[in-house]
């Protein structure tokens, strides 16, 4: 029965470019060097606004099945999913959001990837997992060249097949990643699935792999990574899912695991007996070898952390500029405008971080320097993004208020989604202790981090006391392990405070340093100082629709 007139709900979040929305992503993707993809964002952008935020809800709201056995009792270890899965994959395929670099290595690269894997993750975040595994695993494959002369031009086909077929008859293929068993994730040399050479062994050579992975993600992928232990140590290898004659490989899916979010994407557990693979790199040489994927997903993680955050202060600060309460719209409630000022901040200096850390990928292969910034920074700024994520889902979900904790608003799947980044290729205190390793293999890595940070100097003289004081912290050795996190968090906060000083916009480098770095700001967010452009910082997020 039609009793009402429903008043002061706002519009649905909808219809709008994702990309043409945010101004900070758009300023960042042009300064760090990949502004030639702003038109590809932009179309990007449109469907990620529209449609796909459709494929979102409906891949996540029928999760996909496991299906060990056909009909007549075989083997057949596939994985069902919804037709919305598909269309998000091959949304993300086509637009090579899984290879981009790797067909068109051109300066600008690595940023134009992270800023159309930012928009994309904003409509839907689980297919990214497969999207991002097969982009990292290129660079460790090309590490066995002729693994990668097959292999590569497969994964970095634009051409989404989903068919369980041989990769060979496909007109595209995917990429996995299994290191994780039962007893021991982030100490991967507990592993103790066994790899036995065919034949004469060594790099490129065939073995066998016999043991299990706990944590197997997109297990439909066409290859994986696997890490097992050869005559000669934990070794890396490339493991199809079917053989060159055509049948099925002995990969086995025991389960898929229940998950708190991430539920488009399936993540199993699997057997290997005896499972035919090929030795990537030299033997015994595993961690090294993998770790190549391992950084480029790392990269990923805060690409999907800082997305994460702006959809979290796109959704907020559209309801609060059209939920009025008490006489006002909310967003000019002064107390909510600085809730939302605040996670507008946190948002962009993480989007900020991210562009500047993919920018380093570009460089890297060139550059010293860049290198050893990225090795550091890519640890550092996966710690803190990746860490700051949870606690700013749960409040930006506060500021739609009840109708943040019901499924429809997307709140509820952010939220539940943002804890997974941290945990993915290393957890908080394992990224945190890498930290440390890199900066006692040489003062070059260190240099580089504060050569980075230097470059704003004179900016800002709260961002100069700070890095003084975090020079002086970095030179006590006493209780580093412990002191670890403090030290990476300080370490977060003077590179993103540098990089908001040097992007230019004197507000928001100044809200930042007085809240981050000088202590004017309490433990919640909301609780920026007075002398903050409040209103300001909302509507340089604000999507205007
Ligand atoms: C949804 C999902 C999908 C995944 N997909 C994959 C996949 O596709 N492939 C894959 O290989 N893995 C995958 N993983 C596994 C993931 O990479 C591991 O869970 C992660 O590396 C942590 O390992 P663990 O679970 O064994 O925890 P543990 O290694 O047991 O760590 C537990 C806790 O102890 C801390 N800790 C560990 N060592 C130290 C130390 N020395 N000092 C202080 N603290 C320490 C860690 O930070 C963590 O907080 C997935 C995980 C999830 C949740």
């Amino acid at each position: 029965m039609p009793t009402h007139e429903v008043l002061n709900q706002p519009p649905p979040l909808r219809n709008y470019n994702v990309f043409e929305a945010d101004r900070v992503l758009a300023e960042g993707l042009e300064r760090e060097g990949g502004g030639w993809a702003a038109d590809r964002a932009r179309q990007l952008g449109a469907i990620a606004g529209g449609e796909a935020i459709d494929w979102g809800m409906q891949a996540n709201a029928v999760p996909p099945v496991l299906r060990t056995h056909d009909r007549y009792g075989n083997r057949i270890d596939e994985v069902e999913f919804h037709p919305a899965w598909h269309r998000l994959m091959e949304l993300s395929v086509g637009h090579a959001l899984h290879a981009l670099p790797w067909r068109e290595p051109r300066p600008g690269a690595h940023v134009a990837r992270a800023t159309l894997f930012f928009v994309v993750a904003q409509a839907e975040a689980g297919h990214g997992c497969p999207i991002s595994m097969t982009y990292s695993a290129v660079p460790a494959l090309r590490m066995q060249p002729e693994l990668a002369r097959e292999w590569e031009p497969r994964f970095t086909s634009t051409h989404y097949d989903a068919r369980p077929l041989p990769a060979g008859v496909k007109s595209g293929a995917l990429c996995g990643m299994a290191m994780t068993e039962k007893q021991g994730g982030s100490d991967v040399r507990a592993n103790t699935t066994r790899a036995r050479a065919l034949g004469s062994g060594g790099p490129g050579g065939e073995y066998a792999i016999t043991g299990h992975k706990w944590f197997c993600s997109a297990p439909m992928c066409d290859a994986f990574l696997v890490l097992a232990q050869s005559e000669r140590g934990l070794s890396c290898f490339l493991l199809p899912r079917w053989l060159p004659d055509g049948t099925r490989n002995r990969f086995y899916i025991q389960r898929l695991k229940d998950k708190l979010g991430n539920r488009s994407n399936a993540s199993s557990e699997v057997e290997f007996d005896g499972a035919w693979a090929r030795l990537v790199g030299a033997e015994g040489r595993g961690v090294p070898t993998i770790i190549e994927m391992v950084n480029h997903t790392r990269l990923d993680c805060v690409i999907g952390a800082a997305a994460g955050m702006r959809h979290g202060v796109a959704q907020a600060t559209h309801h609060a500029a059209h939920r009025a309460a008490f006489g006002k719209r909310l967003f000019e409630q002064p107390l909510m405008q600085n809730v939302l000022a605040d996670l507008c901040l946190e948002s962009e200096a993480a989007t900020v971080a991210m562009l500047r850390l993919a920018r380093a990928y570009d460089r890297g292969a060139g550059d010293a320097g860049e290198q050893h910034f990225a090795r550091i920074a890519t640890a550092v700024i996966k710690y803190w993004v990746c860490k700051r994520w949870p606690v700013h889902a749960a409040e930006a979900l506060e500021c739609l208020g009840g109708n943040g904790y019901v499924e429809e608003s997307l709140m509820p799947r952010l939220y539940r989604e943002a804890p997974l980044n941290s945990i993915w290729e290393g957890s908080g205190n394992v990224i945190c202790l890498d930290v440390l390793r890199a900066m006692a293999r040489g003062p070059e890595v260190v240099d580089a981090f504060f050569a980075e940070i230097e470059t704003a100097r004179g900016g800002d003289r709260r961002l100069d006391a700070f890095t003084g004081a975090l020079r002086r912290e970095l030179g006590r050795f006493d209780d580093m392990e412990t002191r670890a996190r403090r030290v990476v968090e300080r370490m977060a906060l003077a590179l993103q405070a540098a990089l908001l000083v040097r992007a230019g916009n004197q507000q928001v480098a100044d809200a930042f340093c007085a809240s981050r770095l000088d202590g004017d700001h309490g433990l919640a967010f909301g609780t920026l100082p007075p002398t903050v452009d409040c209103a300001h910082l909302i509507e340089r997020a604000r999507p205007q629709l």
